[in-house]
């Protein structure tokens, strides 16, 4: 898959971050919590990027909200882009208030006038603005022309787009959501015939944790393996942490990018004798602040565990009342079951140290 040929988009800047013209696809997340509540939105973030998080979105509804975007970016290390709806001044505000984006459909804050405003303020600043078109919200003039299909997406984020370069204004990315992933991926694939813009992908409202995280897989995994996507949002009904996981996740399988660590772990069998889902949850958890790519094995049996999993850096296998630690297929002790996960921990650990010694 990382070989797949991706889509040629131009390429856009939010603060640090470089989206399309090559760039690796990019994680990014939303808030959920109240904007005008700075430091709940804060804490956040903060726990956002420590899973990964590359850009972050977060509701402007009010004045009151966008009194605090300022704070909150100066305190944050990523981008932050400000979702505005219908209100021109809020996007203003925003802008004046230093964030790194807008999501703003410039056919919805109203008259010429405004657009050129906010558009000027973007433009001075450098700040690019993604069109984000929802099938539950297109306007009623397509919906008469283009009922709900994937070609309405198109035309609706078009129309919106041609707004901006009236105003001779480039730095835009797009989106065309759909809850469904047939239609969702269809107006992508219209939309790269038409523009060269970055995509920002994901299907919208995809459900809750589970249901959501395949979904998600399915349609943002499809889109990509046309090359389509540039940055991604899963959309779960969970905490946005979630959200970033299952991005990389997709992302990992594809070999689009790395990200801690890559867990191998057996389905079972009527060999296992160890409590193998609690083991590869202990596992997972221990290991969850790890950042460079590894792939570790879980594995149930001592006879074929290791064998199995040759390719992991790090692994275990358990047995009846004992278990293997083993490292690319090689035993290298064994001990007492429950002492498997720490010393798993422990073997990585000093691995990543000599490591970072060894670079230094
Ligand atoms: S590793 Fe062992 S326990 Fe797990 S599925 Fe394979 S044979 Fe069964």
């Amino acid at each position: 898959m990382a070989d797949t040929e991706r889509r040629f988009s131009r390429k856009i800047k939010l603060g640090g971050l470089v989206i399309g013209g090559g760039a690796p696809v990019s994680v990014q997340s939303m808030t959920n919590t109240d904007t005008r509540d700075a430091e709940a939105t804060i804490a956040q973030i903060r726990r956002l990027e420590k899973v990964g998080c590359e850009l972050v979105r977060v509701a402007v509804p009010d004045a009151a909200a966008a009194a605090e975007l300022g704070r909150i970016r100066r305190t944050i290390s990523i981008p932050l882009v400000a979702d505005i709806h219908f209100d021109y001044r809020l996007a203003l505000a925003a802008i004046e208030q230093g964030v790194d984006g807008l999501r703003l459909n410039p056919g919805n804050i109203g008259s010429a006038v405004r657009v050129r405003e906010v558009v000027a303020a973007c433009r001075q600043r450098q700040v690019p603005i993604r069109i984000g078109v929802n099938g539950g919200s297109l306007d009623r003039e397509i919906q008469a022309r283009y009922g709900d299909s994937p070609r309405a997406l198109v035309e609706s984020a078009l129309q919106h787009v041609r707004i901006l370069e009236k105003e001779g204004f480039e730095l835009i990315k797009i989106s065309l959501k759909s809850s469904a992933v047939g239609p969702t991926l269809e107006a992508y694939r219209l939309l790269a015939e038409k523009v060269d813009y970055p995509f920002h992908i994901g299907i919208t409202e995809a459900g809750t944790r589970l249901r959501g995280a395949v979904k998600s897989a399915v349609g943002i995994g499809l889109l990509l393996s046309e090359g389509l996507g540039d940055t991604l949002r899963v959309s779960l009904t969970s905490a946005p942490e979630d959200e970033v996981f299952v991005a990389y996740e997709i992302l990992k399988s594809l070999g689009l990018r790395e990200r801690g660590i890559e867990l191998v772990s057996c389905p079972t069998c009527g060999r296992t004798e160890v409590q193998l889902i609690d083991l590869a949850e202990a596992v997972e958890k221990a290991l969850a602040h790890i950042r460079e790519p590894l792939k570790i094995a879980v594995m149930g049996c001592v006879v074929n565990g290791p064998g199995e999993a040759r390719h992991a850096d790090f692994g275990i296998a358990g047995g009846r009342g004992v278990g293997l630690l083993f490292r690319r297929g090689e035993v290298l002790r064994k001990l007492p079951e429950n002492q498997l996960v720490e010393a798993l921990v422990d073997e990585v650990e000093s691995f990543l140290a000599r490591k970072d010694h060894d670079s230094a």
